[in-house]
């Protein structure tokens, strides 16, 4: 790490540079249009086996491809161009701590709306652990602003535009007094957090709505679900759900590889079930930071070494 808390190297296209030379032109399609797709990894460390576990590695790299492919990116990287991108990345800062990974793909050059490439890729990792709020939980609104749709702006993708959506309403959720927000999508059912997926307890039954209701596909709400089903015997139902519903649920929580599984505590004033952490909520935590972590031997296949022991 650099004295101001930046990594000293990152990776951009085929090699390690330093921090303050990962820079684009201003007039790149990058900077005009977002043209930027990118995705968020977590590694955990593992002090037992002293080693650091990407987690869903080949997931990440898939759905980064996917974004590029959509976008009409003109160059397709290999699967593997993502994921030993990353591996070597680690490796050279020599981490052994809980880390973040911002892999971004982007359009370089001069071009005009419809340039297609050059095509770059970068990836930049930050030392990061439990969020506060993630461990306290969050009271959120129900925002006025409408989720982005497969129609228009496909949520899908992951793209960069993609979170002024998710900006504006998580600004004006904070001036409004709350910590985060949930967006409901055209049709008024409930879509997704700026940055996490969302799921209710409701009558002893875990939801979260599918992945038509204007959602980013998101890896931790699959790893969820499979690990609902095996760990706490307990299946999620994949369905649209009503604000209201969520006003009167027992538990609802945010999940995503940053927010990890996130207690809400109260939406639009209402507290959820007692006002705190759920049981499920505080089990499915404990269970995937476990499998993230690399405790299940049945789910090592989702975690990738990232130093050859
Ligand atoms: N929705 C949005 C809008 C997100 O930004 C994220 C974080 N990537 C998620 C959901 C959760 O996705 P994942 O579990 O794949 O991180």
């Amino acid at each position: 790490m650099t004295t101001n808390g930046n990594p000293e190297y990152v990776f951009l296209d085929t090699q390690m540079v330093p921090y303050r030379d990962a820079c684009v032109h201003i007039m790149t399609p990058c900077v005009k249009y977002g043209q930027l797709v990118f995705e968020g990894i977590r590694a955990y460390w593992n002090d037992t086996d002293h080693q650091l576990y990407l987690f869903r590695l080949r997931d990440h790299s898939r759905r980064l491809l996917q974004s590029c492919a959509l976008m009409r990116y003109d160059h397709l990287f290999a699967e593997d161009t993502f994921s030993s991108a990353n591996i070597s990345l680690l490796r050279e800062l020599s981490c052994k701590e809980d880390m973040h990974i911002r892999q971004m793909v982007f359009l370089d050059g001069d071009g005009r709306l419809g340039a297609r490439g050059p095509v770059r890729m970068a990836a930049v990792a930050l030392p990061r652990g439990r969020n506060v709020d993630a461990v306290e939980g969050l009271h959120v609104s129900i925002s006025s602003w409408i989720r982005i749709d497969d129609t228009s702006m496909p949520p899908r993708i992951k793209a960069a535009a993609n979170y002024h959506n998710g900006r504006l309403g998580l600004l004006q959720a904070q001036l409004d007094g709350y910590d985060s927000t949930i967006f409901l999508n055209k049709a008024g059912k409930v879509a997704e957090g700026s940055g996490a997926c969302v799921f209710m307890v409701r009558d002893s039954v875990a939801v979260t709505p599918p992945v038509t209701s204007g959602i980013l596909e998101s890896i931790t709400r699959s790893t969820l679900m499979e690990i609902s089903a095996t760990e706490l015997n307990m299946c999620v139902f994949e369905r649209e759900i009503d604000r209201t519903e969520l006003y009167t649920a027992d538990e609802v929580f945010f999940c995503g590889t940053g927010a990890e599984v996130t207690p809400i505590l109260s939406i639009d004033r209402h507290e959820v079930g007692n006002g705190g952490v759920g049981h499920y909520t505080e089990r499915l935590r404990e269970a995937y930071l476990n499998v993230a972590r690399g405790s299940h031997q049945q789910y090592r296949c989702w975690l990738t070494p990232v130093y050859e022991n």
